[in-house]
C-alpha cells in the first residue's frame, strides 16, 4: 500500500492565531510539516501583556510566550524576521523576502494588522511620535516616556486608553485627544462615555473632545508641540498614536482571494479557496451568533481561530462558535466587552444603565430581540459568563425583559 505523504502546512504569522494553529496541528498530527513564518524577530509573545509590561508592572521577559526550543521540540521550523512576499494559488507556494521558496498543501494567513500612521506632515519623520502594536513599539515607548514629560495621546478606542493609563502610571502629564463626542462612541452610549471620562479626569488625565492633531510643530526630527482642530496649541515631549489597525489583506488580496475589510472566510475560517484559510485580527468571518459577517480583535478570538483552522486542515467537520470577549483593568477600574457590538454589525438595538456615583455602566446589544453582546464597566467582569449564556439560548425578549437583563446577573449563574 503506498503510504500518503505528510501534510505540508504554512502559516503566515506568528502572533496568537498562527502559532495557536502551529501547535494545535502538531497536537493531532505528529507527521505534518510545519512551517511558521513571522516578519517580526521574536516567537510569539503576548500583545496583550504589553500594557503591564509599560506599566513596569511585569518584565519583558513575562510577555514572551513561547521560545526557539519549543518550536523545535514540537517540529515546528520557525522563520523569524521573515516577510511572506508572495502567495502563487497556482504552484501552490508562498515566497518569502529572501527569495525563499515555500511549497504548501494548508495555507494559513494570520497576518493581523498594523497601526495606521499619521497623515500629517513631519509625522514620517518624527521619532518621538509611537504606536502601541509591537514589543519593539513597548521598548521604544518606555524609554521616551520619562516622569514629568508631556504625551498627547490620540484615539477614542481601546490602544488609546491603555496607552493614557499606562503614560499617567509612568508619571508623564497626558493630553488625551478623542476625535468623537466620547471613549468608544461607535460602541458605547454618551453615559457609558462620561463614566470613562469621570474615571480618567480622577486620574489626572487631561480630556480633549471633538479634536485631532491638524498640525506637528517639528524641530528637527521631534516634534514639540502640536496645534489641535479646534485651534489650541499644546507643547508636548511626545506623542502616541491609537487611532486604529489596517488589516494585512494585501498577500491575499494580490492571491486573488475574497476581501472585504479582512480576508473573507466562512464558518470553517476557509477563504475561497478551501485550502487557504486566514485567523485572528485578519479574518472576517461567518459569525454564526448574527448569521453574518464579523471582524474580532481580540486574543482569545485569534486563539480559538487558530484551534478551529488546525483541526479543519486536518479534515475534520468543525465550525468556529465562540462568543468573543476582551476584559481589561481601566485605571481603578474593570471594563469588559463580549459577543458582538455596534461597531461589528448594523441593526443592533440597546439597553444602558449608568451609575455614576458607583462609576458603573452596563450596555447590552439586542439583534431583533435576542442579546448578542454588551460592555459592562465597574461592574462584576465575571458576570459577562452568564450574559454569554444567554447568548447561547438564542432567547428573544421583549422590551421589558431587556430592560431586566441589565440588573446584575446572579453570582451562582455567572459561575456555572
Ligand atoms: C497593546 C495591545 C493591547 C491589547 N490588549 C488586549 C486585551 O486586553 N484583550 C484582548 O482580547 N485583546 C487585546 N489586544 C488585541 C490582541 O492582542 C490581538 O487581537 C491579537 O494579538 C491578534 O492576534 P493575531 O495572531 O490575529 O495577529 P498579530 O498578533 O497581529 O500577529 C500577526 C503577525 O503576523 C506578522 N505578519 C504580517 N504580515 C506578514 C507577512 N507578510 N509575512 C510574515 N509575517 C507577517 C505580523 O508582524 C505579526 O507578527 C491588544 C493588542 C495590543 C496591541
Amino acid at each position: 500500500m503506498r503510504e500518503e505523504a505528510p501534510l505540508n502546512i504554512v502559516i503566515i504569522g506568528n502572533g496568537a492565531a498562527g502559532t495557536t494553529c502551529a501547535e494545535h496541528v502538531r497536537k493531532f498530527s505528529p507527521d505534518a510539516r510545519i512551517t511558521l513564518i513571522g516578519d517580526e524577530a521574536f516567537p510569539l509573545y503576548n500583545r496583550v501583556a504589553l500594557p503591564p509590561m509599560l506599566k513596569e508592572r511585569i518584565p519583558e521577559a513575562r510577555v514572551m510566550l513561547r521560545d526557539l526550543a519549543w518550536h523545535d521540540k514540537m517540529a515546528i521550523r520557525l522563520e523569524l524576521s521573515c516577510r511572506v512576499t508572495t502567495i502563487d494559488r497556482t504552484a501552490r507556494t508562498v515566497v518569502d523576502d529572501k527569495g525563499r521558496i515555500h511549497p504548501w498543501d494548508r495555507l494559513l494567513i494570520a497576518t493581523g494588522g498594523r497601526p495606521l500612521p499619521l497623515a500629517l506632515e513631519g509625522a514620517e519623520r518624527a521619532t518621538n511620535l509611537h504606536h502601541f502594536q509591537y514589543l519593539r513599539d513597548t521598548r521604544a515607548l518606555m524609554e521616551a516616556s520619562q516622569p514629568g514629560r508631556t504625551a498627547m495621546v490620540c484615539g477614542g478606542s481601546f490602544i488609546s486608553y491603555e496607552l493614557a493609563e499606562a503614560l499617567m502610571e509612568r508619571g508623564c502629564s497626558v493630553h488625551w485627544l478623542i476625535r468623537g463626542s466620547h471613549f468608544l462612541r461607535r460602541v458605547l452610549h454618551a453615559e457609558g462615555g462620561a463614566i470613562v471620562d469621570g474615571i480618567a479626569r480622577s486620574h489626572g488625565v487631561h480630556m480633549h473632545y471633538g479634536v485631532e492633531i491638524a498640525h506637528l510643530d517639528m524641530d528637527g526630527d521631534q516634534c514639540r508641540s502640536v496645534r489641535l482642530t479646534n485651534g489650541t496649541a499644546l507643547t508636548c515631549d511626545m506623542v502616541a498614536l491609537g487611532i486604529g489597525l489596517s488589516l494585512n489583506t494585501d498577500l491575499a488580496k494580490a492571491a486573488g482571494l475574497d476581501v472585504r475589510k479582512g480576508i473573507v472566510v466562512d464558518r470553517h475560517l476557509q477563504t475561497s479557496d478551501p485550502d487557504i484559510f486566514a485567523a485572528g485580527d485578519v479574518a472576517e468571518f461567518e459569525d454564526i451568533w448574527i448569521g453574518g459577517p464579523n471582524l474580532m480583535g481580540t486574543w482569545n478570538n485569534a486563539l480559538g481561530h487558530g484551534k478551529v483552522v488546525a483541526r479543519r486542515m486536518l479534515g475534520e467537520d468543525i465550525a468556529y462558535e465562540e462568543i468573543p470577549e476582551y476584559t481589561t483593568g481601566m485605571f481603578h477600574q474593570k471594563m469588559t466587552a463580549f459577543g458582538v457590538t455596534p461597531e461589528s454589525v448594523g441593526g443592533v438595538t440597546s439597553t444602558w444603565r449608568a451609575n455614576a456615583e458607583a462609576e458603573s455602566f452596563r450596555q447590552l446589544f439586542f439583534l431583533e430581540g435576542r442579546l448578542v453582546g454588551g460592555v459592562l464597566i465597574g461592574a462584576d467582569t465575571s458576570e459577562r459568563k452568564a450574559y454569554k449564556e444567554i447568548i447561547r439560548s438564542r432567547a428573544v425578549h421583549d422590551a421589558a425583559a431587556m430592560e431586566a437583563l441589565l440588573d446584575p446577573r446572579p453570582k451562582s449563574a455567572a459561575n456555572t
